[in-house]
Formats: C-alpha cells, sequence, structure tokens
C-alpha cells in the first residue's frame, strides 16, 4: 500500500504537467491568501486610522470651544479692568455700576460670579450682590502674582472649589492697573466645570469611549460618560496618564487606568490652562468597525482556497490518470510490436524483424566498410524428422536449433532469427567471412554432440547443414545478392551431403582467404 502510494507520489512529481498544476494551483492559493491577509490589515489600519482622526477632530473641537470660551470670558475680564478705574463708572450707585460693569458678562452659560478688589485685596464690588465685601483676596495667590508681575497677563487658577456654590471652578483674573499705571487691584471671575461636562455631553463618544478632561496633577476633573465614583480620583500613576504628560499631545494606545479596558487616546494639553483632555475610543469598538469584515474575508478566502486547491488536486489526478492510460496503451502498443516481431514456437526474432535488420545493418556496413556475415541454417531431413517422432517433437528440436544457435552468440553484436519452418538465419555485422564459418561450425557440431535422435536412415541423429556468406557492399549492389549467396552456399552443403558449413564462393576477399589456406 506504501509503495504504491510513494510510487504515485513519484509518478506526480515526474510528471512534468502534474508538477506544472501542482505549482500553479499552489500559487493561486498563496495569491488568494496573500490577498485576503492584504485586506483585512487593510480594513483593520483603516478603522484605527478612523478611529483616530475622529478622536482627533474631536479632540480639537473640544480644545477650540475651551479656548474661545476662555477668551470670551477674558475679553470680559479686560473690559471689567478698565472700567472699574473709570471714574465716570465709579461715581455711580452700586446696583447701576454692578450693571455697567458686568454687563451680560457674568451671566454667560458656565460663567460663575465676577468680582473686582482693590489693590489691598478688599473686594469693591461683585456681580452676585450676595458676595460679603468684607472678604479680602490679599492671600489669593494669583492677586499676588498679577500684584507683583505688572506684565502677566490672564492668570489661571484652579480647578478649585467655589466658595461659593461648593462647585468645582477655574479662575481667571486680571490686573486692574490705575490711570497712573500703578497697580489698581484685580478682576477675578471663574467658570464652572460642569459646563465642560455639559460640553461633553454633547459630543457622541461610541461603545467603550470617553471624553475626560485632567487637572496637571492628574485630577480627573470631568468624565463623559459621567462616572461620580472616579471623577475626583487623581489617575497620575496610570501609564497612559504619564504618557499625556511627558508628550504633551498625541495619539497613543494604552489600557485605562480607571477601567482597565485598551483604548486608543487623543490627548493635548490645554493652551495656557492647567487642564489635559484627552479623547478615548474602545480597542473593542474599533475591532467592532473591521473585525466582521475581515470574518468574511477570511471565509471568503478559505473558501476559494480550499475549492482551487481541490480543483488542483482533481485535475492532477485527471492528467496523470491519462498519462497513465498513455503509458499502459505505449506498452501494450510496444508489447503488440514486440510479439508481431518475434517467433512464438522459439521466442527469437522472425522473418520480418530479420528482414528489417537486414536492410538495416547492410547500410550500415555499405557505410562503415566493414563486412557483413550472414549464417542460413536449415534442419536436415526435418520433414523425416517431423514423419517419424511427430510435428510435436519436431517443434521441441526447433526450440533445441535456437538455443544451441544463441549459445555460440554474442547477444550484442549478433542476431540470431527463424526465418521459415525449420530454416534460420544469423545477421553477424563486422564478422568476417572466416571468423563466420568458425561460429557456423560450432553451432553444426554443438547439435552433433547434442546427439538428438532421429532415423537411421538419415544419420541417427538431428542435424544442421549451414550457408555462410560475407561481403563488404558496393555501392551499386543491393542486399539480395547477400542472401542470395548465402541460400547458394546452404544450397551446396545440402548437396554435398548434409550436416556441414560451406562458405558462398563470392564472399568478401579476406573470408575466402582464409577458407583456401
Ligand atoms: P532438407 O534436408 O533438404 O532440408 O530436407 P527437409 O525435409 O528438412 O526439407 P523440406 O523443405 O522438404 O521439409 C521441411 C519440413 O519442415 C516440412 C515440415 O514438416 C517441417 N516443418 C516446417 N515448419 C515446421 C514447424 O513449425 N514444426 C515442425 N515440427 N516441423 C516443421
Ligand atoms: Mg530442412
Ligand atoms: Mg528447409
Amino acid at each position: 500500500m506504501r509503495a504504491r502510494w510513494l510510487s504515485a507520489a513519484t509518478a506526480h512529481l515526474n510528471d512534468r504537467a502534474s508538477r506544472l498544476i501542482a505549482i500553479l494551483g499552489v500559487s493561486v492559493t498563496a495569491g488568494l491568501c496573500a490577498l485576503g491577509l492584504y485586506l483585512i490589515c487593510d480594513m483593520r489600519h483603516g478603522a484605527w486610522l478612523q478611529a483616530e482622526q475622529g478622536a482627533q477632530n474631536l479632540l480639537s473641537l473640544i480644545e477650540q470651544s475651551i479656548a474661545r470660551n476662555v477668551e470670551m470670558y477674558d475679553l470680559s475680564l479686560q473690559a471689567v479692568a478698565e472700567g472699574a478705574e473709570d471714574p465716570q463708572i465709579s461715581n455711580l450707585d452700586p446696583a447701576m455700576r454692578r450693571r455697567v460693569l458686568f454687563d451680560r458678562a457674568a451671566s454667560a452659560p458656565g460663567l460663575g460670579i465676577m468680582l473686582v478688589a482693590d489693590e489691598t485685596g478688599r473686594i469693591r464690588i461683585a456681580s452676585d450682590p450676595t458676595v460679603p465685601t468684607t472678604a479680602t483676596l490679599i492671600e489669593n495667590p494669583d492677586f499676588k502674582a498679577l500684584r507683583d508681575d505688572p506684565s502677566l497677563g490672564l492668570a489661571v487658577s484652579g480647578p478649585r472649589l467655589s466658595r461659593v456654590s461648593g462647585t468645582p471652578i477655574l479662575a481667571l483674573s486680571r490686573r486692574v492697573t490705575k490711570p497712573d499705571g500703578s497697580f489698581g487691584g484685580i478682576v477675578s471671575g471663574a467658570i464652572h466645570l460642569s459646563y465642560f461636562q455639559r460640553l461633553f455631553e454633547r459630543l457622541h463618544v461610541g461603545q467603550g469611549g470617553a471624553i475626560n478632561l485632567f487637572q496637571t496633577d492628574g485630577t480627573l476633573l470631568v468624565r463623559h460618560p459621567h462616572l461620580p465614583q472616579v471623577v475626583g480620583r487623581s489617575v497620575a500613576s496610570g501609564p497612559a496618564f504619564k504618557r499625556f504628560k511627558e508628550l504633551g499631545r498625541g495619539v497613543i494606545v494604552e489600557r485605562s487606568a480607571i477601567d482597565g479596558a485598551a483604548r486608543l487616546y487623543a490627548f493635548a494639553q490645554l493652551d495656557g490652562l492647567p487642564l489635559i483632555a484627552d479623547v478615548a475610543v474602545g480597542a473593542q469598538s474599533i475591532r467592532a468597525v473591521w473585525w466582521p469584515r475581515a470574518q468574511m474575508v477570511i471565509a471568503l478566502t478559505l473558501g476559494l482556497s480550499a475549492a482551487t486547491l481541490s480543483l488542483t488536486l482533481l485535475l492532477q489526478r485527471e492528467v496523470l490518470r491519462r498519462a497513465a492510460a498513455e503509458a499502459s496503451s505505449r506498452a501494450a502498443n510496444a508489447e503488440l510490436e514486440t510479439l508481431a516481431l518475434t517467433d512464438s514456437l522459439t521466442g527469437l526474432p522472425n522473418r520480418r524483424r530479420y528482414d528489417e535488420a537486414f536492410a538495416r545493418e547492410w547500410r550500415r556496413a555499405g557505410r562503415t566498410q566493414m563486412p557483413l556475415s550472414l549464417l542460413l541454417i536449415d534442419a536436415d531431413s526435418f520433414k523425416h524428422y517431423n514423419d517419424h517422432f511427430g510435428h510435436q517433437r519436431g517443434d521441441e528440436v526447433l526450440k533445441t536449433v535456437a538455443l544451441c544457435m544463441t549459445r555460440h552468440l554474442d547477444p550484442i553484436d549478433a542476431l540470431a532469427c527463424r526465418i521459415g519452418g525449420e530454416e534460420f538465419a544469423v545477421l553477424l555485422p563486422g564478422v568476417e567471412a572466416a571468423a563466420a564459418r568458425l561460429i557456423a561450425e560450432r553451432i553444426r557440431r554443438e547439435m552433433v554432440r547434442m546427439e538428438i535422435p532421429h532415423a537411421e536412415a538419415v544419420g541417427g541423429t538431428v542435424t544442421l547443414s549451414v550457408g555462410v556468406a560475407s561481403r563488404v557492399p558496393d555501392a551499386d549492389e543491393t542486399s539480395d545478392i547477400l542472401f542470395r549467396d548465402a541460400d547458394a552456399a546452404l544450397y551446396e552443403a545440402k548437396r554435398s551431403g548434409r550436416n556441414r558449413v560451406r562458405l558462398a564462393e563470392t564472399s568478401d576477399p579476406r573470408g575466402s582467404m582464409l577458407r583456401s589456406a
């Protein structure tokens, strides 16, 4: 079984067409797999790129929105700072002064109370009349900074809890400069962090996504979707926040310090503010974009590859089947051919084969000018043998004659054939007359030595008569001449009493010389 399999495998490899089909099949399959892999990688890359761009766009929207808000509030602070030193406004009664100074700025969404403090830190006026004017900002770090540095523009601090509302706020302050250029106090306001929460809530972050606003020390200030239990916690030791601090701005993929889920983060330190914002997209939601399509590609690639390989195998089997059929038909033809050229009784080449070989050797001898010798061997009084011992025993004797001939011949150079009933011929290319005659004599003697019984009337044993002819063909001679010479020599052998060898008179002179010697 194993041997059969091995020989089938060898046949596969040996067969060129089969090999070509295998190479093609495997190449097409490999190509399909490579294409599938490329498509999957492309889908995955595209999904991540899309998520990255989406997160960055959202982040820049958030940045712009916060920056615009801070800018607007800063403009209001500047207007209040200028107005606070205007003598016309200072002379108004407090309610009117409040209305003129704070206008509508303090009522904008997300903005907290605005107040003006004099150079001693005492609160002069607040947008909210309930704020006690007895309070002082002397210890306020922004107050100190603005007092000590006239070039300082907008001072931002916090986030911290508002002393009025108790909610987290970001404090923004500006210096008030007196007409003589000296320090005249500060104007201060607040942005409620809840404003950012409302801003973020309007944005869609998708499954597993989040928008976070951190203080630069790592405290989580705002998170959307809102998680009250994590707001206020520090994520400073988390790997993602460490990289936010380290890089300042960018896109990274990290595990969240809050829930451990892998996310893509687009993050930025907000310009001029002690805040870091990030937009996080869940790795799972990115995977949900490309993986279902990738599964279809995988199924399609596997299906097509399996179909290609099956077709390849089928095609290979068909090609092999045809090759085997052709080989067996060739073998059958060759066998038929051999049978057509073989004598069935003795197994020697038959007359047809002899004719072909004789014509070929004659031409070759003519070309090479080498001698060609022919022995014609005939069983003596064979009719008598048949009559005496029966035809079947006669057949046995013919087989023995065939054996006896081949035993004395070189199987490579000589060709022994059965050319008729009890007649045989031996072609001896390159053998001169003398050598041919010696060979003939050996065959005849061998037959005598075997002492196959024959009728007493014809000598008591089976004998052979041999006619020998040898020629180096001339250009004008036909091949018949050699046969005729050998036949004449055989006739002569019979006529002289049988059981003898005769060399044709016309044989090659080199043979004639030997014969006469
Ligand atoms: P000669 O010595 O002159 O050759 O006499 P012969 O009897 O051998 O010659 P002849 O040509 O008169 O007879 C040939 C005989 O060979 C006739 C036939 O019975 C016999 N013979 C021919 N073919 C076969 C064969 O295939 N088998 C047998 N057993 N005998 C055959
Ligand atoms: Mg005979
Ligand atoms: Mg005969």
